[in-house]
């Protein structure tokens, strides 16, 4: 029997704690994530925090041993450092706010009751109908590893390692932190300043990000006028960082729910076609590092996504072990939610 060491173990006593918090939770979460609103909330209307972008989840493959030595690995390919994912909003009956995953998050066919919905509603000759069709259709979320707090003073969990989270941004703080990257901007000043990828644990740069004053004005972000490095060089308590960050993709996956349990969810009953099979898994981390499940109802039956090793994160840091498959190309590159201009 294999011995697990220390820091497998420490991040497979996180990840189950997370799953825990996940069943009893309402998101179904099975990764630490920083809240932007909610009860929550990183942060109070017209408050500000400063965040660190992180590398992309599987920068540990980055490099390889060699003779010693580490050197760049020929076979990794750089890819987004963040995670398209989809999510539904909508109010139940009683007010409370309702927030899930698309399935087409990963599959742009797979069958999602909530966008079938929206569909419909959006093609009815009534007006509230058409607006609730724009609520409840599904709305990009970009995913990015992140720690929060300025260089020197990042945050850190009660054990003393990095807190590295998920920190979903929407449109406004996505393209703004785009142009930081890129120059590319509407803003003649800003387009001067391309700062590259400001996730480099080496010579990055820190964001400041502003929560609006008011509900409905925009989120905004400011880039640091320097670099600066994720961490000291050589802190003992910065480690293992690789180690901690999220594989997005991966957990979208797990945090997907299935056809039937959505539409129980938004329908308050079974699908039709789905009532005389019950589903055996009604939450979503009862699906924990499942294949994402294919309704029950016909249709076109999406491919699974690759058997993915769940666990594959928790190994990351081991240079001894070939470097799995990258993510699906396709998965990773933004799209439109469906149905929406
Ligand atoms: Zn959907």
């Amino acid at each position: 029997m294999g011995t697990l060491s220390d820091k497998v173990r420490e991040r497979m006593r996180q990840q189950a704690a997370a799953v825990r918090e996940g069943l009893q939770g309402s998101g179904g979460r099975t990764a630490p994530m920083f809240d932007l609103t909610g009860k929550n909330a990183l942060v109070q209307a017209g408050g500000s925090f400063f965040a660190r972008l992180l590398p992309r989840w599987d920068i540990a493959q980055k490099f390889v041993l060699k003779d010693g030595k580490w050197e760049q690995n020929p076979q990794y390919e750089d890819d987004f450092i963040f995670f398209v994912a989809l999510e539904h909003w909508w109010d139940d009956a009683s007010g409370k706010p309702n927030r899930v995953w698309c399935p087409r998050s990963h599959d742009e066919a797979a069958p999602c009751p909530l966008c079938e919905a929206a569909e419909e509603l959006l093609g009815s000759a009534d007006q509230d109908d058409r607006q609730q069709g724009k609520r409840i259709g599904a709305r990009r979320s970009f995913l990015f590893n992140a720690v929060v707090g300025r260089t020197g003073k990042r945050q850190m969990t009660p054990e003393g390692h990095p807190d590295i989270r998920v920190l979903p941004v929407a449109n406004t703080l996505f393209a703004s932190i785009c142009s930081f990257m890129t120059g590319d901007s509407d803003d003649e000043d800003a387009a001067a300043f391309a700062r590259g990828d400001i996730s480099d644990p080496r010579d990055g740069y820190d964001l400041m990000i502003t929560r609006p004053a008011k509900q409905n004005d925009r989120w905004k972000a400011d880039c640091a006028p320097q670099s600066s490095p994720l961490c000291a060089p050589n802190d003992p308590a910065w480690g293992d960082w690789m180690t901690r960050l999220v594989d997005l993709p991966e957990m979208v996956r797990r945090e997907t729910k299935t056809y039937e349990v959505l539409y129980q969810q938004y329908f308050g009953e079974a699908p039709p076609a789905a009532a005389e099979a019950p589903s055996a898994s009604p939450t979503p981390a009862a699906g924990w590092g499942e294949a994402q499940q294919q309704p029950p109802t016909g249709g076109p039956a999406p491919a699974p996504p690759s058997g993915s090793d769940p666990w594959a994160s928790a190994f990351a840091g081991s240079p001894s072990v070939a470097p799995p498959a990258p993510a699906p190309g396709p998965a990773a590159r933004p799209r439109r939610p469906s149905g929406r201009p």
